[in-house]
């Protein structure tokens, strides 16, 4: 075991008790699983989101604007951008449609969702001509609107929305972290509207999606967490036995189809339907609670939201909210720690830096520098008259994955000398030849 750090704790948590030193401590079986443990806390240390976000200049909150919230940075809006471009094409090759909802409405619609009764606490409430408004803390009543506008028959579902939409929610202070935990974010979120009989298909597409997505950026390893009913307490929730049974049965089928081992978590459903939570395994071995696919009974008999089925009878559709990322700040502060700022070049803000040996080469650098620029790269000169040896550590320290050394000769044979982080060296090629290696990175994600 090892003793970790100690701190002063009121007894009972009453601040009008004695003060108490609290001691905190980890303990393993085997010396080997400690070890282990100490080096992986020691890692983590090192790939801090909110220390690389400040060195790398991508992200940071600031002290004049309070805490919670995340400004990003040229660079990290560069970083920002190419997940959600990727994002959006993705989801519209899937069969989704995105929308964009106002931050701010009524708090009457807070009424009909339930969240006034019980969410009020977390959600930010102002007056708006003589009427209380809300700051939207989710995006799911934006999207049954959008739904509702006209009526639906059985024929026109699934309807699929997708939002990367901000929402705020006022979290206390002591829970915030860097990009982790905030009062504003911006969640990968979308409902998807259907009958019965398309749910299970719809849950299946909807992990393959988890599969793909995540895969992207390097991850393979999940854990899946199915959250059903508490079966001693059916009353508490929203929806009928039946309509359970056969939510839960779908979920179940969807995941065994993808083949993915999971844990059946009794009582862990929310009120309005079960759900399925996907965690990934980042590069140290840390779980991140990322997507989940939840099932609504409540909001479309909340807002009425129905269609008309082949019998021609009204009926209420089936409710599916999801989120793949979670939220992109927090998934970008795990993106940050899982590389330890290495991203992959489709996602590096400066794809790569040209760097001059001499005065010499200043204008060739510089022409180097916009050719690949117009091929679509993102590059930077650094032409300054500095040694050329400082320009590779400062590259270095910025995490670029490429640096390009143009000396005399590069200059006289139009070359380029071609180095990768932590000292991979390609040796000297054309500067179309470079162009198209960075290019075919980028394409292939990788
Ligand atoms: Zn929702």
């Amino acid at each position: 075991f090892k003793l970790m750090k100690l701190a002063g704790a009121y007894w009972r948590g009453d601040s009008n008790n004695p003060m108490l030193q609290r001691i905190y401590g980890t303990a393993f079986w085997k010396k080997k699983d400690l070890d282990a443990h100490l080096a992986m806390l020691e890692e983590a240390k090192k790939r801090d989101h909110r220390k690389l976000g400040r060195e790398l200049d991508l992200f940071g909150s600031m002290e004049e604007a309070g805490p919670g919230l995340s400004y990003w940075f040229p660079r990290g809006d560069i970083l920002r951008e190419q997940i959600v471009n990727y994002w959006k094409d993705l989801h519209r090759s899937r069969g989704y449609r995105t929308v964009t909802t106002p931050h701010i409405s009524r708090a009457a619609l807070w009424e009909t969702s339930g969240h006034m009764e019980f969410y009020k606490d977390n959600m930010y409430i102002f007056e708006q001509d003589d009427r209380p408004y809300v700051v939207k803390p989710m995006n799911c009543p934006g999207h049954i609107l959008i739904y509702k506008r006209k009526s639906r028959g059985y024929r026109s579902l699934p309807v699929r929305y997708a939002e990367l939409g901000t929402v705020y929610r006022a979290e206390l202070k002591g829970t915030l972290h860097g990009l982790m935990r905030v009062r504003g974010f911006t969640q990968d979120d979308a409902h998807i509207f259907c009958t019965p009989g398309q749910l299970e298909g719809e849950v299946g597409d909807c992990i393959q999606l988890v599969k793909d997505l995540l895969g992207t950026f390097g991850f393979a390893d999940f854990k899946v967490e199915l959250s059903v009913r508490d079966p001693e307490n059916k009353g508490k929730y929203a929806g009928t036995d039946e309509e359970w049974e056969m939510a839960e049965a779908s979920l179940v089928k969807a995941i065994e189809k993808h083949e993915l081992p999971y844990t059946r978590e009794e009582g862990e459903a929310v009120f309005y339907g079960p759900k399925i939570d996907v965690k990934l395994v980042d590069a140290i071995g840390r779980t991140w609670q990322t997507s989940t696919i939840q099932f609504d009974f409540n909001l479309p008999r909340r807002f009425g939201v129905t269609y008309t089925d082949a019998d021609g009878q009204d009926k209420y559709v089936y409710m599916v909210h999801r989120a793949i990322m979670g939220s992109l700040e927090r998934f970008i502060g795990i993106l940050t720690e899982n590389f330890a700022g290495d991203f992959p070049l489709w996602l590096a803000p400066e794809q790569a830096r040209v760097l001059s040996v001499s005065r010499d080469q200043h204008d060739y650098a510089g022409d180097v520098t916009r050719r690949l620029c117009a091929a679509g790269l993102r590059v930077e000169a650094d032409t300054r008259d500095d040694k050329v040896g400082f320009k590779i550590r400062e590259a270095e320290i910025m995490h670029v994955p490429w640096m390009l050394v143009v000396g005399g000769r590069e200059a006289e044979n139009g070359t380029v000398s071609v180095r990768g982080r932590h000292g991979v060296d390609k040796g000297s090629m054309s500067v179309e030849d470079a162009a198209r290696m960075l290019l075919d990175t980028v394409e292939a994600r990788t």
